[in-house]
């Protein structure tokens, strides 16, 4: 008998890591499969990141550290906050956590009351909506177009809130259509806001550095919208630190002080020496992580090129992050090989048993037309896999 809550039983796997899982497990069984499913750069860790982690063991900074995090890594952000997106905030205001996704959570448990709503422009980062689930709010999915670049209008946001709308939460650089909102985008947004002045935003930053159109807009920065949003970041895209768990927040000190309470009593302060080594991460200047944006770009052409030339994908050209969210609807009801296509999901098992190509379907971001393919990988295996993927479909 299921003995499990409720609670568990209603949660969905995490798509990314489980696609991430399966890949690693049919290539233990001898598969030669290209994964482009997890958002992982696959750069090293800087070296002089690495090096401030191993002075840091040799430092001997083995405690708990505070939990909201060590005052000079605040002092950090602080100052990451300020060079990068002219926000001001206060030692109170941050708080630093196992990653950005346990910053996400935290922030849904100290905000969300049982059937409160928040609005997710669709596609959104896959842990979002259950995230928000398991803290008994309720997403309300807000469906967006390629023709939009997969962005959310003000009229759109308008027509999606209701008296129970709590909070927005959308990235931009967005994973996983890699769509970056302008300020005027988000002016739009936070002019629809003005008249519900009880709605708070979370904007996920984490792929800030990871832009090519050069121009990254904050919505804290409108004075008008400072006190009701969140700021998301962390170390993992930028500065390749997935498996470090840096993440962190800017917020009205209210909210952070909930959060530290909470995380007070869930993990306590994140993990000391990689806490000590984004202190000289964040201290860099952005220029010294150039060389993997520059990659990126390179790789997003490459990819772009070569998806052009398969038939029945449409693609956005993305400005940020490193992935492609193109519509493949167009193979729904076909059978290849046998074996019939009838929704995204179809299409990356489809690519990933006959292609051996792992990306991840759309459903898992709320938009059951597409899939999402990583180019966090190097130019050849970009390469072999669109080849693959063109024959697999041909
Ligand atoms: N937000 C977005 C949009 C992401 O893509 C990720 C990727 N993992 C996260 C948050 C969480 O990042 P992390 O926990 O590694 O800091
Ligand atoms: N954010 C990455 C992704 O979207 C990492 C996987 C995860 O944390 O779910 O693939």
């Amino acid at each position: 008998m299921n003995q499990l809550s409720d609670r568990i039983n209603n949660l969905s796997t995490s798509a990314t890591l489980a696609m991430a899982a399966k890949a690693r497990e049919l290539r233990a069984e001898g598969k030669d499969i290209i994964g482009l499913s997890l958002g992982e750069p696959d750069f090293n860790t800087p070296d002089f990141v690495k090096e401030a982690a191993i002075n840091a063991v040799k430092d001997n900074y083995n405690s708990y550290t505070p939990v909201d995090g060590y005052v000079d890594l605040k002092e950090a952000i602080i100052t990451k906050f300020k060079r990068d997106n002219n926000l001001d905030y206060s030692k109170p205001q941050i708080v630093v956590s196992t990653g950005a996704k346990q910053a996400l959570f935290n922030i849904a448990s100290v905000m969300l009351n049982p059937g409160d709503e928040v609005i997710l422009p669709c596609p959104y980062w896959v842990s979002y909506s259950d995230i928000v689930k398991l803290n008994e709010g309720v997403p309300v999915e807000v469906k967006t177009d390629i023709k939009n670049d997969f962005k959310m209008t003000a009229e759109q946001l308008s027509a999606a809130i209701t008296p129970k709308t709590k909070m927005i939460w959308y990235s931009s650089p967005c994973n996983p259509s890699g769509s970056v909102y302008s300020k005027d985008e988000l002016r739009a947004i936070a002019d629809v806001l003005q008249e519900h002045p009880n709605i708070y935003v979370v904007s996920d930053e984490i792929y800030e550095h990871i832009n090519f159109i050069g121009s990254h807009y904050s919505m804290a920065q409108f004075d008008d919208m400072y006190d009701r949003t969140i700021t998301v970041n962390g170390v993992s895209k930028a500065f390749a630190m997935t498996g470090w768990r840096i993440g962190y927040i800017g917020a009205p000190d209210w909210i952070a002080r909930a959060c530290n309470k909470i995380q007070g009593q869930v993990t306590s302060g994140a993990n000391c020496i990689a806490q000590r080594a984004v202190i000289s991460a964040l201290k860099a200047d952005p220029a010294r992580i150039q060389y993997m944006v520059d990659e990126f770009k390179e790789r997003r052409k490459l990819i772009l090129e070569l998806l052009g030339n398969v038939k029945g994908f449409e693609t956005n050209e993305p400005e940020g992050a490193f992935y492609v969210f193109p519509n493949v609807s167009a193979y729904f009801g076909k059978t290849i090989s046998g074996k019939t296509i009838n929704n995204a999901s179809d299409m990356a098992m489809f690519l990933l048993e006959e292609a051996n190509v792992a990306t991840v379907t759309g459903e898992a971001f709320g938009n059951p037309n597409c899939i999402r393919i990583s180019y966090a990988a190097s130019q050849e295996q970009i390469i072999e896999a669109v080849n693959r993927i063109k024959t697999a479909l041909s």
